[in-house]
């Protein structure tokens, strides 16, 4: 379990525009599921996901990941920590951009002192295909679009099998289609390890996490369990009766008939796509 206590920061500590970055922070963390860091822009967020995957130090506090007791002094064994066992997820993805999208993955797992060949290619091929980027291993990073450069970095990110997954605003320059394949995507990865999220938006985290742990000014001011998740999952089964709704409209076709319905006749514009694998 990783938890963090009485996590103190200071930037530009005693001149005119220091900011108290994080104020006393404690959190413990699950060991899988996705937990969501929600906070307007400028409230400590990104900085407090960073002290927790080890890539910021604070100037008070204790961390404790998994097995070890991690002090800002130790820094050699929790870069080594840090490299083996937290699979990072920024908003801009990062990518080299001289790589094949196969070597940008293949490189982390050289990284952690995986040398056999044969290991390299089953293992990334294998992530890359749970990606859905498999058939686009040979190309260059810059061929490709946003939604794309992400899922090879999401695959990037686990194919080392890390204990946990930080993701920085994964999808803030990403459109709404590419916005909702990412998170889908993240959200599977959380059903058996931890994922912490970072993001502003309020609807992004009631959708998809599992717990919502609100920042402002460097303290935390709600940390609960999602319930909206519960009435989401709950509203997907089978209790709904078709004959209170009004059906909207109709549509038949060789391989599809599709009925669409709803509580009144003056509904959005909405667009449903079905893909049908296997
Ligand atoms: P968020 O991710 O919630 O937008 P950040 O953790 O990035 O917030 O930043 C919190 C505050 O700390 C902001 O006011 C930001 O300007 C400031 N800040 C972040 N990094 C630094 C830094 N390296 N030096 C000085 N101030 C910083
Ligand atoms: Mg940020």
């Amino acid at each position: 379990m990783i938890s963090v206590k009485h996590l103190d920061k200071h930037f530009n500590r005693g001149k005119k525009n220091s900011i108290h970055v994080l104020n006393d922070v404690s959190l413990d963390f699950p060991n899988k599921g996705l937990v969501v860091l929600l906070g307007p822009s400028g409230s400590g967020k990104t900085t407090l996901l960073n002290v927790i995957g080890g890539l910021d130090k604070v100037q008070k506090g204790q961390i404790d990941f998994f097995d070890h007791n991690i002090s800002h002094y130790k820094s050699a064994i929790w870069d080594k920590i840090r490299t083996e066992e937290v699979g990072y997820i920024f908003q801009n993805y990062y990518l080299m951009p001289n790589l094949s999208v196969f070597d940008n993955v293949a490189f982390v797992l050289k990284m952690i002192g995986i040398q056999d060949k044969n290991e390299i290619e089953t293992r990334v091929n294998y992530i890359l295909k749970q990606v859905g980027m498999y058939r686009f291993r040979k190309k260059r990073s810059t061929q490709l679009s946003g939604g794309q450069q992400q899922r090879v970095a999401i695959a990037r990110a686990l194919v080392k099998n890390p204990k946990v997954i930080i993701a920085d605003e994964p999808t803030g320059n990403l459109d709404s289609k590419n916005t909702l394949e990412i998170m889908n995507i993240v959200k599977s990865i959380s059903a058996n390890k931890l994922v912490v999220l970072v993001t502003h938006e309020k609807e992004l985290a009631s959708f998809y996490g599992d717990r919502i742990v609100e920042i402002k000014d460097g303290k935390i001011i709600n940390d609960d369990q999602n319930t909206t998740l519960q009435d989401h999952a709950f509203s997907n089964d089978n209790t709904i009766y078709l004959k209170d709704l009004v059906e909207v409209s109709n549509l038949e076709s060789k391989n599809l008939k599709a009925s669409f319905y709803a509580d009144s006749d003056e509904v959005l514009p909405t667009q449903v796509r079905l893909i049908i694998k296997k």
